[in-house]
């Protein structure tokens, strides 16, 4: 089990990077992953989760939640308009908010509901077609658009390009957040959050590097 060899490199890149202990938030990623190796990582403390699906997170975390106090859940993948309100019921944060039909729909659900999940914006900061995400140049316009709906807009998202240098996302990202005044980068995986937490990621989504590989089969 990796949870606490992954700690240990997030504590270590903070002290080299000259930022605080602590500042880091370290999202464990149990997408697909078998339940055993969910319930052994909730064993060792961990309670701060990301999933990719409502559906799949619907079906696996209110029975852990019942099991376990405080989690913490991020919903870190696409979110389909007619699963937003499942998705403010269920997640703390959303990370992938990326247009304002679904800024509208989270913002009436969290008014119906009471609560309102933390909000990132996901940036497409390799500008790729199939990929989500705001275009780097709308970002701006679009923070402001969520923070007119009210909603908690804590910071930006992004998932580089898997065949360019990921510290160049990471520091645009942090330029974009730095401008409209946001303090929190959601940025860096399994094979690159040491990168990540040097540029500023206040939030890094670590999957197989604590769980294993997921088994897509
Ligand atoms: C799956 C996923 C991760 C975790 O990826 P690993 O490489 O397993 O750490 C992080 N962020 C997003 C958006 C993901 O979909």
């Amino acid at each position: 089990m990796g949870l606490q060899d992954i700690k240990d490199r997030v504590t270590k890149a903070e002290a080299e990077a000259g930022r605080a202990p602590g500042s880091v938030t370290l999202i464990a990623v149990s997408k697909v992953q078998p339940l055993e190796r969910v319930e052994a990582v909730l064993d060792a403390g961990q309670r701060i989760f990301g999933e990719n699906k409502v559906q799949e997170a619907a079906g696996k975390w209110p029975d852990f939640m019942e099991r376990y106090s405080g989690v913490e859940l991020h919903l870190i993948g696409p979110l389909q308009s007619n699963k937003t309100r499942a998705a403010v019921e269920l997640f703390d944060a959303i990370h992938s908010v990326d247009r304002l039909k679904l800024a509208r729909r989270i913002a009436d659900h969290a008014q119906e509901l009471g609560r309102s999940p933390d909000i990132f914006i996901q940036v497409n900061t390799g500008e790729e077609p199939q990929k989500a995400g705001i275009l780097p140049t709308e970002t701006d316009a679009f923070v402001a658009e969520c923070r007119a709906l009210d909603l908690p807009v804590r910071g930006l998202m992004c998932i580089p390009p898997v065949d360019e240098t990921p510290s160049l996302h990471f520091a645009l990202l942090a330029k974009i957040a730095a401008r409209n005044g946001l303090e929190g980068l959601s940025m860096g995986m399994s094979g690159d959050f040491e990168q990540a937490i040097a540029l500023g990621a206040t939030h890094v989504r670590v999957g197989s590097a604590i769980f294993g590989e997921r088994d897509y089969g």
